[in-house]
């Protein structure tokens, strides 16, 4: 049986029943996938459902103003995802719902990875959508590396042609793939129970103990983070939108602390200055002289 087929068998038993895999909207694929960058599937769900209650249709979503979207996606986080996926629906809405991968990437705010996704969950085309946890699998199965990364990501793409079977659920496959990314081929992967073990180049090494496996597989991002304080800058900035949400007249200076409880207005006045700044630029807030708004 081909490795896709045994795969698909597995996955028939053991995938994770998840909303956006019960739709072939592009709409509510490309929430999902915008959603889970960067947020684990437990939270998305939550937030996907709510989300969906508010904003149903590209249409209603391309109406919303800032303000709304960033209400409806306070606490997922990277509140900057919010805006992207509205700009999005705003341009299907005056161009049309793209039907080929590169029609969906010559939308600004689609990257090659959720142009393929699109293709493949929402309209069913043969191809891979790799991200971190295709490029672990296939990168071991194919070519024995224990830990693959970007730089494998064009030999991977030149064996989907093979790996993905021409008839059947092959749009399938890369769901099938993520749930064995995280339950079985992990940083440390339980070979004796994956259903590509028997060919699979990475298995012998795996299974004789002798693979280190490191802290970090995947570099840590370089996050910003201000002298001694707790967190990177990205949480202080969730912070200030949150206040913001609440309170429409505030002072930065008071904003300070509000946001960290250790803010000492000799030290921190300017970072706190920075971050209103950034988020005025990214379009989350609108200031005037003392007054911040959404
Ligand atoms: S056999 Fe092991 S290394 Fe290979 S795909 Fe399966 S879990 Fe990953």
């Amino acid at each position: 049986m081909k490795p896709a087929a045994r795969l698909l068998r597995w996955y028939r038993v053991h995938g994770r029943i998840l909303p956006w895999r019960q739709t072939r909207d592009p709409y509510k694929i490309l929430v999902s996938e915008i959603m889970l960058q960067q947020t684990q599937v437990e939270r998305v769900k939550v937030f996907y459902r709510n989300w969906l209650k508010e904003f149903g249709s590209w249409k209603k979503l391309a109406a919303a103003s800032n303000a709304d979207v960033i209400i409806a996606w306070a606490g997922l986080g990277y509140n900057r995802r919010a805006l992207a996926l509205r700009d999005i629906a705003r341009q299907v809405v005056e161009q049309g719902v793209p039907t080929t991968e590169e029609d969906w990437q010559s939308l600004k705010g689609i990257g090659p990875y959720t142009a393929a996704a699109l293709s493949a969950f929402a309209q069913q085309k043969r191809t891979l959508p790799i991200d971190t946890n295709i490029r672990r699998v296939l990168g071991r199965y194919y070519f024995g590396k224990t830990f693959p990364d970007l730089k494998d990501d064009i030999r991977i793409r030149r064996k989907t042609e093979s790996f993905l079977p021409k008839r059947g659920h092959y749009y399938d496959v890369p769901q099938a793939i993520f749930d064995l990314a995280t339950m079985i081929c992990t940083k440390a992967p339980d070979c004796a129970r994956c259903p590509l073990k028997s060919d699979c180049k990475a298995a012998s090494k795996f299974l004789s103990g002798n693979v280190k496996i490191p802290k970090r597989s995947t570099p840590k991002p370089n996050e910003r983070k201000h002298r001694d304080k707790r967190y990177p800058d990205r949480i202080y900035r969730g912070r200030i939108l949150k206040v913001v949400r609440v309170s429409v007249r505030v002072d930065s200076k008071k904003l300070g602390a509000l946001i960290d409880p250790h803010f000492d207005a000799m030290l921190d006045y300017k970072w706190v200055e920075n971050m209103i700044d950034r988020l005025v630029k990214d379009g989350m807030i609108k200031r005037t002289k003392n007054t911040l708004s959404l």
